[in-house]
């Protein structure tokens, strides 16, 4: 019998399988999915480079001040 955990992005309850292993969880699952994992780090990525260039943008302009 599948244990069901609840996805804390999605909120849907998958079987332990659909969810990434994890050694610092307590029951060696990350909370979110493998579904919402891959979207987030898709998301991340793209997040991350407009982070980037937002924040060479503020303190070349800050330097500028
Ligand atoms: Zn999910």
């Amino acid at each position: 019998m599948d244990m069901l955990k609840k996805c804390k992005e999605c909120q849907k309850e998958k079987p332990l399988d659909e969810f990434q292993k994890h050694k610092h969880y307590k029951d060696g699952c990350l909370n979110k999915c493998k579904e919402c994992v891959s979207l987030n780090y898709k998301k991340k990525r793209n997040i991350n480079i407009d982070e980037f260039i937002a924040k060479s943008d503020c303190s070349f302009s800050f330097s500028l001040e």
